[in-house]
């Protein structure tokens, strides 16, 4: 469906009340923004790294790491020129690190150009920006009128809609939605209007109960008119997938057995982890497992298992001749990056079972 007719379809009440919506919705975020800490004295070096920290990744999980990271590295020199292992080292359990990867490269190509990026598509160039992240970081420091939308923006407008069709994903949602956070974005100061967008989705149009009765825009929406709300945005549920991992807890003379993830592993190169029982072809028995734990990350429900094996001697020459595989010290622990859980079930282990 081209623009016009997606617009004519759908949105026409909405945007033909353009600026009143807009005027709404930034006299509310004027008055109840929550203070962050990248929105106290704005700089683009800020937004840039609390963008990548917040993909995937709720703000209360964020902040500790971002205050840690602005006093360790305080501006795109000092991250260009900090070692992968200090990187890695501030970003240990926020996940996804490849966000840290590419942070780290863009902070490098970004001094490296002769002229700094300014536009959406200047930026998408750089590691790590995509559409969303091109957006923010532009309409905040720039000015420049690209309007965000992620699942928070197309809950809003599908509700502000009350758009019915069924969508197979959240991709396939942005995609559509795109035309109209655009129109709505036109004649507002970019950076407030998506700043103040984000903050709605984050903190009244919730997934479940929004809070239409301190809503700002309540009266431009035909999803709470008719009183559905929740029923938007319809998308198709996900296929879980269900995935199970054995894992070893493996000792000797103090030192912890870890596995170091290939570096060409996209998210976990160079981390250190529990090693998976596969490494090693061991097959542990039932009455050995210390820990049985599930998380879910994206469309996979995990549940990862772990087991305490003494290896033969067969296998400690396997081990001495895998270089992923690491002897590691107990006190050197603490100066290893290790990713989230494991870090977690570690602690959580040894305090039951000293590593002797
Ligand atoms: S009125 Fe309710 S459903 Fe509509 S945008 Fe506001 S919070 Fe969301």
């Amino acid at each position: 469906m081209c623009l016009f007719a997606f617009l004519v379809a759908h949105s026409v009440p909405l945007i033909s009340s353009r600026a009143k919506f807009q005027s709404a919705l930034h006299a509310w975020y004027r008055v109840h923004a929550r203070a962050l800490p990248w929105r106290e004295a704005p700089a683009l070096y800020k937004t840039v790294v609390s963008e990548f920290m917040l993909q995937q990744t709720q703000v209360v999980t964020v902040l500790p790491y971002f205050a840690r990271w602005l006093i360790e590295l305080p501006n795109f020199t000092a991250l260009a020129a900090a070692s992968e292992a200090k990187v890695m080292k501030l970003w240990e359990g926020l996940g996804y690190y490849s966000r840290a990867r590419n942070l780290h490269k863009l902070a490098q190509l970004y001094l490296a150009r002769p002229t700094p990026p300014r536009t959406p598509v200047e930026w998408q160039e750089l590691p790590g920006i995509g559409p969303y992240t091109a957006a923010a970081i532009t309409s905040i420091s720039f000015d420049e009128p690209a309007a965000v939308v992620d699942g928070n923006v197309v809950r809003i407008l599908a509700r502000l809609t009350a758009e019915d069709r069924l969508f197979r994903d959240g991709t396939a949602a942005v995609k559509h939605f795109t035309a109209l956070a655009d129109a709505l974005i036109l004649g507002a100061h970019p950076g407030t209007h998506n700043q103040a967008m984000m903050e709605l989705g984050a903190t009244v149009c919730l997934r479940q109960n929004p809070r239409c009765d301190i809503c700002p825009v309540a009266k431009f929406c035909a999803a709470r008119e008719a009183g559905t709300p929740e029923k938007f945005p319809r998308l198709q549920p996900k296929k879980i997938e269900q995935r199970a991992v054995t894992r070893l807890w493996c000792e000797q003379r103090g030192q912890l057995l870890l596995q170091r993830g290939h570096a060409k592993a996209k998210q976990l190169a160079g981390l250190y982890e529990l090693p998976e029982a596969t490494a090693l072809g061991i097959v542990p028995t039932k009455k050995s497992l210390l820990l049985k734990k599930r998380r879910a990350i994206t469309r996979f429900q995990i549940t990862e298992s772990i087991y305490r094996v003494k290896p033969t001697p067969a296998q400690l020459k396997r081990i001495a001749a895998e270089p992923a595989l690491e002897w590691v010290a107990q006190d050197k622990l603490a100066t290893l990056t290790l990713s989230g859980p494991h870090r977690r079930w570690i602690a959580e282990l040894s305090e039951k079972h000293p590593i002797k």
